[in-house]
């Protein structure tokens, strides 16, 4: 029997097709293509027996000869495409690699179309098949190009694996070991013995590999907690967004479950996960629960009808902390919300707002995080600066602005900061609040420093006029630990010709890290060098009173939350008042920032403060309006 290999895929393909549409598994995007596969190669097996079969019957018209094998053809292909799309998307399904997809989908359907256009011409040509008068069937010049076409998408799933194989799935790797080389072989029996028609049979052995390892996945539960596994989750998304409803999804992350268990051991460890997982299971009836990492969980609950109610649970359950047999613990824990709406369509997008709700969540010391299109915004600004302050130049709109400092002793304009400024495209500036704590997020926040010192040495070292003043600048804690930070000021200062005591650094109280010895002797050798180390934003930190002492600062700057409290606030006033003198006594000076009224600055003045830096003086202003306001305003004595 020459079509054994037809009726054996027709088989084959039937068994399948009833587990697979049984258990619903068409519902994502990549399943259904996988549906269509299955269609497609039990037709070209149908349709091989049913061109023998006319082939043998000399009442059959040509025209039908012709026809049936055209859509053998036609069958075939389509079926090696789809099949070759689905191996791709497999290969892609945890991955966002649009280069790949969109080069993969092309080449595939691409070699597709063409040779539809060639079997379209066929009926004209003659040039992949045709018959003689007596219905024997005869190869044309063109016959073998199917094989380039397979050749093509055999390509296509090595390049796309080769590209992606340390995120593809494993299953993948299973797959196309198990299948590649058996295909090309097959290509090469029937090559040479053509007689026998297994194309179709192939084809549906490897749906049926395809079909034994994608069942395999679905198997993917962690096995102390019984919850499901992270790629579970993503093929929930994936089957979600297709259904096209509302939903309504929660991440929950265990924060310092760590810290609390730490001493209790591996064992205790297990049971306390174990005990938090079983709960979360059976907390909302409608909800499937994921474990993507030991300390983080997803819900996802296929409606928004009780959405509220479902916040409420989780909320309650996360505050309630654990009981185990050794006691009672409270670990602290981030819960973020979404609902995912019937018109989102990219799995992508939706991880990509997840993650940046965690990452505010995280950022900001929220407990709960609700996902809403503010957020969006929020993160597509993120984004956009963090592309922005990639190159800190003054080609790339950094401009360092000089806020005037004044003594309260003489009256004058004594000293000033140098504050960070970004100009956008349109003109307008962007707050260093805004893009200072993402530059503090990797080492862009140490090129601002190198750059802000310098424009701002470059700047005394133009203006003479300005030899009486000296420039303070922020420099964030870590830097100053980096070996070779002294070395690099030096040749700076030198370069310019500043002397080191016009130079303060600005460090704030809350950037004080735990290395507080490494912390003094940076700021000693600093000192000793000649620079001025200033503290910066005293009275919102939380550091140490007593060691803060022991740093060798010369100047202390309050807040400005305290020069706006201090004129209502009559005990902190006293307070403020006996802490400037202690600072004086151990000869410190004192600035006030932030002071931007006459009674504010009054009152900063009768509480012993010995410089005032605020909008009541001046704003902060680009370097050149500096040099006019300091030469024509306020003209130093
Ligand atoms: P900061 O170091 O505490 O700087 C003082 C901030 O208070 C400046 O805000 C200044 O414009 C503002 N300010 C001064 N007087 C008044 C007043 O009377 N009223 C009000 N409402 N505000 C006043 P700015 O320039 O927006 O800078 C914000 C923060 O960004 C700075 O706080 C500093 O932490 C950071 N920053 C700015 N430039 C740099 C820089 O070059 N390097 C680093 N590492 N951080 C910088
Ligand atoms: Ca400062
Ligand atoms: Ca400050």
């Amino acid at each position: 029997m020459v079509f054994v290999g037809d009726f054996f895929a027709i088989g084959l393909i039937i068994v399948l097709c009833m587990f697979y549409f049984e258990r619903k598994h068409f519902l994502s995007f990549n399943s259904r293509i996988f549906a269509a596969c299955l269609i497609l190669i039990g037709l070209t097996a149908g349709t091989n027996i049913f061109c023998y079969i006319t082939m043998h019957d000399p009442a059959a018209p040509l025209w039908m000869l012709h026809l049936l094998n055209s859509l053998y053809f036609l069958f075939l292909m389509a079926g090696s495409a789809l099949l070759t799309l689905f191996l791709l998307y497999s290969i892609l399904e945890h991955v966002c690699h649009a280069f790949c997809r969109v080069m993969g989908t092309s080449i595939t359907l691409g070699l597709t179309a063409a040779y539809l256009l060639v079997l379209l011409s066929n009926f004209k040509t003659g040039a992949i098949f045709y018959f003689d008068q007596n219905h024997v069937y005869h190869r044309g010049p063109l016959n073998g190009i199917g094989y380039f076409v397979i050749l093509g998408e055999i390509f296509v799933i090595f390049m796309a694996y080769f590209r992606n194989r340390k995120v593809a799935p494993k299953a993948m790797r299973r797959v196309l070991l198990q299948t590649l080389p058996s295909l090309l072989l097959g290509l090469l029996i029937q090559r040479i013995y053509s007689e026998i028609m297994i194309t179709t049979f192939f084809m549906a052995m490897l749906a049926l590999v395809l079909f034994l390892n994608f069942q395999g996945r679905h198997s993917g539960v962690d096995e102390l907690t019984r919850l499901n596994d992270r790629s579970r989750f993503f093929r929930e998304l994936d089957l979600r967004f297709s259904i096209k409803q509302r939903f309504q999804v929660f991440y929950i992350e265990l924060k310092d479950l760590e810290d609390h268990t730490k001493h209790y051991g591996k064992a205790l460890d297990d049971d306390i996960i174990y005990l938090f997982a079983s709960g979360l299971r059976h907390l909302i009836p409608q909800a499937t629960c994921f474990q993507l990492s030991r300390l983080t969980y997803a819900v996802i609950i296929p409606t928004v009808k009780n959405a509220a109610q479902n916040r409420e649970t989780l909320q309650k359950y996360l505050a309630a902390g654990l009981t185990h047999s050794s006691g009672h613990i409270y670990p602290d824990t981030i819960l973020v919300e979404y609902i995912v709406d019937e018109d989102s369509t990219s799995v992508a997008d939706f991880h990509a707002k997840l993650d940046y709700a965690i990452h505010t969540a995280h950022a900001e010391h929220k407990p709960y995080v609700y996902y809403t299109p503010a957020l969006g915004e929020a993160m597509h600004r993120r984004q956009y600066l963090l592309g922005r302050i990639q190159q800190v130049d003054a080609a790339h709109g950094f401009e360092v602005w000089l806020q005037p400092i004044y003594s309260l002793h003489t009256d004058c304009l004594c000293s000033a900061e140098a504050l960070l400024r970004l100009r956008d495209d349109d003109g307008k500036i962007i707050r260093p609040d805004e893009f200072i704590p993402l530059a503090e997020e990797s080492d862009v926040i140490y090129d601002i420093t190198w750059f802000v010192v310098e424009q701002v040495c470059r700047f005394l070292h133009d203006n003479s006029a300005l030899d009486f003043i000296s420039v303070s600048v922020n420099l964030p804690m870590p830097q100053l630990q980096i070996p070779g930070f002294l070395d690099r000021l030096n040749r700076i200062t030198e370069e310019y010709g500043i002397e080191h005591r016009r130079i303060c650094l600005e460090i704030t109280e809350r950037t004080f890290l735990e290395d507080y010895d490494t912390a003094k002797d940076c700021m000693q050798s600093l000192c000793q060098a000649g620079y001025r180390m200033f503290l910066d934003d005293f009275g919102v930190g939380y550091s140490n009173f007593s060691w803060l002492l022991q740093l060798p600062f010369s100047c202390i700057k309050l807040d400005s939350s305290i020069s706006q409290s201090i004129e209502t606030d009559e005990k902190s006033r006293d307070t403020i008042r006996s802490l400037i003198r202690l600072f004086q006594e151990r000869g410190n000076h004192v600035i006030a920032e932030g002071a931007e009224t006459e009674s504010q600055v009054n009152t900063l003045s009768s509480c012993g403060v010995d410089r005032i830096q605020g909008y009541y003086y001046a704003k902060p202003m680009d370097m050149d309006y500096f040099l006019d306001f300091y030469q024509n305003t306020y003209h130093h004595a």
